[in-house]
């Protein structure tokens, strides 16, 4: 899983990547906190901001109000850290107006770079890796004696399944559920495993109760996180197991079981997920998908790149038939699935040839959207141990250019076919071009803006599409 972006073609429900807590209601001190990268990134902000509020801390979205400000950080290419450096020099003058402020660095980029950090930035207080967020309390109390205060302790356990997430930047209507964390895939461009360590499943009944109480309150849609949930297998806890018994297997539930337990929750709920990973994906969780008409028909898929030689040298345990061949059961089993992915070009010693199957296999799929990037060579990787980044920056973008271009054009054409058909939309929020519109998703993961009427987020309605631009459906409900 790699969410972070360069170049995706945007659409109206996916802009900005920092968020900001709010909420006034309780009188301790407040918590200001920042979060950037992936959703599973956005997901922990919430699991933070509860342990916090647990220990008398109320949050606010103005940073010159906070006592502790916490950035959430990504470190899945040099530039994703490189903003977070810039945002720490933005910090200082809020420190130097109030001595006591302490501030946290949170996330993958405090996983990598542990105390390493605290000598880089001397406005950081403290530093704390994703596993360690229930330390967060022990951590600011030290932090308030003067000391500097870290925890890097990568777990073979933790899930947070037992803290209830503060919702964060919610619409109300749609949420993220964390079902895994950490990742036993070793793609060798890869820092999340390094950042978030062993692949753990968290225990069923929790993720259910969890959407239960989130129907309950009201929100009509949950997305199940994990960086591959394909992988997702509970048999009672801790580390992912290589070999399960046949009796551990029997009393098991993988990811197509969780899939049907959440939708049974109620048919008005929609369910969706990321990220899929191509070796994993099963027919099963297909067949699952196409049974439950409120499990979205949307997978995103990262392929990273179309050449067979190039997926070998990025250890991503499949060739380009075998993507190809998951491809053809999707169409097969979920007929019009809405499918994106994610591109990585210029990797190492990637030839021109090789960078051309990229763009056939992209056209050959026809995605509706990508996030695509030129690959950044990461400390400590398998690539930047193994191989050397041998590809000029200039081919990189140059590739990168074709690969945004040629996608640009596949998603017009996919949102071209969907003028003329009608499609259930759960309304999301007011469109922020329009009072009179509103904006939802289709079941493909589509984005429609339609003329506002009575509807209000939450409802479900059959909107016909008249329009489109490579990022937005419009359209008239009927
Ligand atoms: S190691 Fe591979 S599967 Fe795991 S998070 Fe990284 S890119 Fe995704």
């Amino acid at each position: 899983m790699e969410l972070t972006n360069e170049s995706k073609v945007i659409d109206e429900a996916r802009q900005g990547e920092a968020t900001v807590v709010t909420g006034e209601n309780s009188s301790g001190r407040k918590l200001y906190i920042e979060s950037y990268g992936c959703q599973m990134n956005f997901s922990d902000s919430e699991i933070v901001a509860s342990v916090l509020t647990d220990n008398g801390f109320s949050t606010t979205k103005q940073m010159e109000e906070a006592d502790v400000i916490f950035i959430n950080t990504c470190a899945i290419r040099d530039n994703a850290e490189q903003r977070i450096r810039g945002r720490l020099k933005e910090f200082r003058a809020a420190k130097g107006k109030n001595k006591d402020l302490i501030v946290g660095v949170l996330g993958c980029m405090a996983e990598r770079l542990k105390t390493k950090l605290l000598e880089e930035e001397k406005i950081v207080d403290i530093v704390v890796g994703p596993d360690a967020y229930r330390d967060l309390p022990n951590l600011v109390a030290e932090a308030e004696t003067g000391q500097k205060a870290v925890n890097v302790q990568l777990s073979k356990e933790e899930t947070y399944a037992d803290i209830n997430p503060v919702r964060l930047n919610s619409n109300g209507i749609t949420a993220f559920i964390s079902i895994t964390r950490g990742c036993d895939n070793m793609c060798s461009f890869c820092v999340v495993p390094f950042t978030r360590g062993r692949e753990r499943s968290r225990k069923p009944e929790s993720i259910v109760a969890e959407a239960q109480e989130l129907f309950d309150n009201g929100y009509r849609e949950v997305t199940l996180l994990g960086q591959n949930v394909d992988s997702y297998l509970w048999t009672g806890g801790g580390l992912k197991k290589e070999n399960p018994s046949k009796e551990e297997l029997e009393n098991a539930t993988n990811f197509a079981q969780l899939l049907e337990k959440v939708a049974l929750v109620s048919p008005d709920l929609r369910v969706r997920f990321s990220t899929s990973h191509p070796k994993d994906m099963t027919d099963d969780v297909l067949y699952t998908m196409a049974k439950y008409e409120n499990i979205c028909n949307y997978i995103h898929l990262p392929v990273q790149s179309g050449n067979s030689r190039v997926l070998e040298m990025m250890n991503r345990g499949y060739s380009r038939e075998w993507y190809m061949d998951r491809i053809e059961a999707i169409r097969r089993i979920i007929p019009g699935c809405g499918i994106s992915t994610d591109i990585i070009t210029g990797f190492c010693s990637e030839t021109n040839e090789e960078h051309k199957d990229t763009i056939s296999l992209m056209e050959w799929v026809g995605y509706d959207f990508a996030y695509m990037f030129k690959y950044s060579e990461r400390p400590k990787t398998l690539a930047q141990r193994k191989y050397e980044d041998d590809i000029p920056e200039e081919v990189k973008g140059e590739r990168l250019k074709e690969v945004i271009d040629l996608q640009m054009k596949l998603s017009d054409v996919s949102n071209k076919k969907d003028v003329g058909h009608t499609f259930k939309v759960l309304v999301e929020g007011t469109s922020k071009r329009s009072d009179e519109h509103v904006f939802g998703r289709n079941s493909q993961n589509k984005v429609i803006v339609f003329p506002k009427e009575n509807y209000k987020p939450g409802d479900y309605v059959n909107v016909l599409v008249q329009d489109c631009t490579p990022a937005t459906l419009l359209g008239k409900a009927v």
